[in-house]
């Protein structure tokens, strides 16, 4: 593998374990999960850029095409690699059986009734959901506002397929997250779940 200098040795291994040496772009154009000699890429191609979520292990093949000069041509974009990437390694996190115990609520004071907005950040964080996130245009429930704490993270789970915010009666979505009012153990069994891919997306 590369032994590029700067890249922290915990990075590596945090990138590596997640893909589990899988290369994304194998993966998310061909299916092809096979274990690949490779390198890591620079996601924004600049080698000087380590921070690990712009970090990808890619195949010989694909890292010659992405990352040389002559990457051009190929047009293979930025947002690709980095959408492969997280498909990826949601993949092996539902298969990594992630002890219960890493799961942090601790942080809030409150720890017998958790809000949906404490869930909700509890989720991402555990899957690294920030990574991807790229704060929209326009909020997308009229009751999380985009000064709030729990912005980001809520946002992140839309973008994510994790939630869509409360339906109707008629199943039509509103338009409103609640964000402070309590989870139900029923809705945070399904926001882990989802977090995981293991369900559809589905409204409240
Ligand atoms: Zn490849």
């Amino acid at each position: 593998m590369s032994t590029r200098k700067g890249i922290k040795e915990a990075d590596q291994v945090a990138l590596l374990t997640r893909c589990r040496r899988r290369c994304c772009l194998c993966y998310g154009l061909k299916k092809d999960t096979e274990i690949k000699r490779g390198q890591i890429a620079h996601v924004d191609q600049d080698p000087s850029n380590n921070k690990l979520e712009n970090l990808a292990w890619l195949c010989l093949d694909h890292h010659d095409e992405y990352d040389s000069k002559t990457s051009q041509s190929k047009k293979l974009k930025k947002g690709e690699v980095t959408h492969y990437k997280k498909e990826l390694e949601l993949l092996y996190a539902a298969e990594a059986k992630i002890p219960i115990e890493t799961v942090n609520f601790s942080s809030f004071d409150n720890n017998d009734d958790l809000s949906r907005a404490e869930v909700i950040k509890t989720a991402i964080e555990l899957i690294d959901g920030l990574v991807t996130y790229k704060k929209p245009d326009v909020p997308t429930f009229e009751d999380v506002r985009v000064d709030e704490w729990y912005y980001d993270y809520i946002e992140s789970a839309v973008q994510l397929g994790i939630v869509m915010g409360c339906a109707d009666d008629d199943g039509n979505l509103t338009g409103i997250f609640s964000p402070n009012d309590l989870a139900t153990s029923k809705w945070v069994v399904k926001v882990f779940l989802n977090s995981f891919g293991f369900l559809p997306l589905v409204s409240d």
